[in-house]
């Protein structure tokens, strides 16, 4: 791992974001990792609490890859229609249950790779997974962790894994999951993407910003 300028900077940003957030509780409702990587192909491009208000229903009807595989597609729209993208997100979690029971004996896979061999699954929502069901090393980059990285001065890129990599060299395994959970969440509650807000008295990274120092 690296110990430069950066992988200080964001040990203190993990630090201060921790003692206000502290072990963040994944936000998608799931009893199994089969249903976190579903809830998490549904989420793109969609609120969290949509996909919760869905799920309930879909794993009702089908709590397992085996039951997902066999499902109508017609039903599963009907089902999920109000998180947008209905028909492809449909099709992606009826392929991926197929594959899951067909090549994985009907457990998800535990690794980078076979979780990106699924379809419709990324890295992203590979590493929501990998952190989240199986307490393995993953660091999701959605839009707010994009735009706080890029505000504190860590990157200069829009580019997910370029970030990733970023990350990955300068943060604990075991703390990663975490830090985008808490950089998410920092990013909802203070560290908008529009609204104006003033740094000096919201933000407990004020201290260490680059965008607050500009
Ligand atoms: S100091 Fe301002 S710009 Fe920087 S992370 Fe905090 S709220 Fe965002």
């Amino acid at each position: 791992m690296l110990n430069d300028a950066k992988a200080k900077k964001l040990a203190i940003i993990y630090d201060e974001l921790y003692k206000l957030y502290g072990d963040c509780e994944c936000p998608l409702t799931h009893e199994t990792p089969f249903q976190l990587l579903v809830a998490v192909i549904l989420s793109a491009q969609c609120t969290d609490k949509r996909v919760n208000m869905t799920t309930p229903e879909l794993f009702r009807r089908f709590p397992d890859a085996a039951s997902l595989s066999q499902a109508d597609l017609s039903e599963v729209e009907e089902i999920i229609k109000s998180i947008g993208l209905t028909k492809a997100k449909s099709k992606n979690i009826v392929e991926t249950a197929k594959m899951i029971v067909e090549k994985f004996n009907g457990e998800v896979p535990q690794t980078m790779e076979e979780l990106t061999s699924l379809p419709g699954v990324g890295r992203k929502t590979a590493n929501a997974v990998l952190p989240n069901a199986f307490g393995k090393p993953g660091f999701a980059v959605d839009t707010h962790v994009k735009r706080l990285l890029n505000r504190m001065g860590i990157v200069k890129s829009d580019d997910p894994l370029k970030i990733e990599l970023v990350i990955n060299k300068r943060v604990a395994p075991e703390k990663l999951g975490n830090f985008s959970h808490l950089l998410i969440w920092h990013g909802r509650n203070v560290c908008h993407a529009n609204k104006k807000f003033d740094c000096e008295k919201v933000c407990v990274l004020n201290e260490i910003c680059a965008k607050r120092k500009k």
